[in-house]
């Protein structure tokens, strides 16, 4: 099946741009929220999301979202 099948059978739910702020260090990063690769800080390689069922689960706090 292609992915563009699934598309349509499978309802997304609305990606976004998070800014996430790293709990370790204080670093913000962006992390798009339906990641499917765990995202490491940029400063201190602390885990900021990492992916679950499709959706990003934030490590780190979310400071603001970014359509
Ligand atoms: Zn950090």
């Amino acid at each position: 099946m292609l992915m563009s099948e699934w598309d349509k059978l499978i309802p997304k739910p609305r990606s976004k741009f998070l800014r996430v702020k790293c709990s370790d260090c204080g670093n913000e990063q962006i992390v798009f929220n339906s990641t499917t690769l765990t995202v490491n800080c940029n400063v201190c390689g602390a885990v900021l999301a990492e992916p679950s069922g499709g959706k990003a689960k934030i490590r780190g706090e979310i400071v603001a979202e970014l359509e």
